[in-house]
């Protein structure tokens, strides 16, 4: 890759013609129509928070280095069948864009006062210095796959990419251009209920992750080798269809939405449970039942307990015998067993096993429901027996 370093352009010729699509969050064009600041394989725009774009701005106004830029040089031949240079930018998009709506009188800055100042209200002199700042910028000349592996490398931007981001970038092309359109936009107005369901964000492509991890699971591969499979497919009717199914699923078993539900592995339980059958309002007065049980623990093991049929209470983390009440109920059981010249494991004691008179050390026991939580006991002393480990594993988790 041939690099050639350039400090001649300044910030108020990369502004030059900006263009900044405030519907689909991206910067497009600058630099007089040279440079396309956001190619397809290029992340979101995700500055526009208040606070890392006015950092940009601030920077420059106290002189502070913005760091390296990188442009991808892309030779083009004009009308006129000449030989164009122009530009994409590789890294750097961010603080371009940044900058580019500033400029553009997008957002405001606080001023030394904390007043709110937009471009065209700064002095004058505040204006020429951010036009007049010139960039670092590098050149870089080289094959697709060169410059590919390149940007998967880098992590100059402040925020790293994260895996989906990455995977835009190297398997980009017509399947990922509409696969972004439809999971990436924070347009689509099924965002929000997407949301409920799935914890992401979809600037970041984390919903786009997700439907390409449910539809390759399903496949048996991994999301890089379906996207790689995919990348020049010119429809993604598969994707989406699926990622609808799964969410019409959802929607279907369950009638409320809890909080709990956002990040399950949606994908998993919808292949796992999909053929059975389920009454919707006997599912939602079972996940009631639950919320409402001081005795379940883990809310997010709600779900799938109910729709495996309310059998693996593994998944709810049943409140467990604090160790006093453990020793309390050791020390009783002992006791007696000693007295009555049996095993202190209940079970072992009318077994016909050489454990039946056997006293086992608190260590080698652990804390069982006497009546169990799934049939309404408590986790009470009254309802705690000590069994040996065996045993104990061999009544099974209730
Ligand atoms: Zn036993």
């Amino acid at each position: 890759m041939k690099t050639t370093l350039r400090t001649d352009i300044t910030v108020a010729q990369i502004c030059d013609g900006f263009v900044y699509n405030e519907l689909e969050g991206k910067g497009l064009f600058g630099l007089s129509g040279m440079l396309t600041i956001q190619p397809e394989y290029q992340r979101n725009y995700i500055y526009a928070d208040g606070k890392k774009d006015v950092a940009v701005i601030e920077s420059i106004l106290k002189g502070y280095p913005l760091g390296l830029i990188y442009f991808n040089v892309v030779e083009t031949q004009n009308a006129a069948s000449q030989v164009e240079r122009r530009f994409e930018v590789l890294d750097g998009q961010q603080r371009i864009t940044s900058f580019g709506r500033y400029v553009t009188n997008k957002f405001a800055i606080k001023d030394e006062n904390g007043m709110e100042q937009y471009f065209d209200g700064l002095p004058v002199d505040k204006q020429q210095k951010i036009l007049e700042t010139s960039l670092l910028i590098y050149e870089c000349e080289g094959t697709e796959s060169d410059i590919k592996e390149w940007f998967k490398t880098i992590n100059i931007a402040g925020i790293p990419l994260n895996r989906q981001e990455i995977n835009n970038a190297v398997y980009c092309g017509e399947f990922v251009t509409l696969a972004k359109a439809e999971f990436s936009n924070t347009g689509n107005s099924n965002v929000m209920k997407w949301n409920a369901y799935i914890n992401g964000n979809v600037n970041r492509q984390e919903i786009l992750e997700r439907a390409l991890e449910w539809i390759s699971a399903t496949k048996g591969e991994t999301v890089e080798s379906y996207m790689s499979r995919h990348r020049h497919d010119t429809n993604i009717t598969e994707l989406k269809t699926y990622f609808n199914t799964v969410i019409d699923w959802i929607d279907g078993v369950f009638i409320d939405v809890k909080k709990e539900m956002r990040g399950l592995e949606w994908g998993r339980l919808y292949e796992t449970y999909h053929t059975k059958a389920y009454n919707p309002k006997t599912v939602n007065e079972q996940v009631q039942k639950l919320y409402s049980d001081p005795y379940v623990v883990c809310k997010k093991g709600i779900f799938e307990y109910v729709l495996g049929g309310c059998v693996d209470s593994k998944l709810l983390e049943v409140r467990i015998f604090d160790d006093a009440t453990k020793k309390t109920v050791y020390n009783q059981q002992t006791e007696k067993a000693k007295a009555n010249g049996i095993s202190n494991c209940p079970l072992c004691a009318i077994g016909h096993e050489n454990n039946r008179t056997k006293i086992w050390e608190f260590k080698q026991m652990d804390a069982d429901h006497v009546s169990a939580w799934s049939k309404g006991g408590a986790t009470s002393i009254e309802n705690c027996q000590m069994l040996c480990s065996t045993h104990n594993r061999a009544k099974g988790n209730r």
